[in-house]
């Protein structure tokens, strides 16, 4: 019998599970605000016909909020001032699904080592 084969190894496994998912979650919990986008840094030409961009020195950065919103894709301009804020709380947005994709996988995993502890107990009977 491998270790993976062990209920008491797939309980340590699945505990280990359940602790990490509870991180996740309070981790989303904790979240008070969030802004849905990625942050984009972006230089330009401007129309002048005498400026350092026209020898490829470009303007910038300017910074813009992409989102999508009902399928199109939308930029928003950000203000200096308001860009550590921004970055923050479209970092946070990141977070709260990532979290919820490792959760999702984590329930998998548990629920994958429940259903494998169950047939190992289930055909230990059998044999007695
Ligand atoms: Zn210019």
């Amino acid at each position: 019998m491998t270790g993976m084969r062990d209920p008491s190894r797939m309980r340590q496994r699945a505990g280990k599970l359940q602790r990490e998912r509870y991180r996740l979650e309070n981790e989303n919990l904790r979240i008070r605000d969030m802004i849905k986008g990625t942050v984009i840094k972006h230089y330009k030409k401007c129309g002048r016909k005498v400026c350092i961009c026209r020898e490829g020195k470009l303007h910038g950065p300017y910074w813009y909020l992409s989102f999508k919103e009902a399928d199109k894709s939308n930029l928003k301009y950000i203000n200096i001032k308001d860009l550590p804020r921004i970055v923050r709380l479209a970092g946070n947005y990141k977070r709260f699904q990532s979290n919820i994709t490792k959760i999702n996988r984590i329930n998998r995993q548990i629920t994958e080592l429940m259903g494998d502890i169950r047939e190992i107990l289930l055909s230990r009977r059998g044999k007695k």
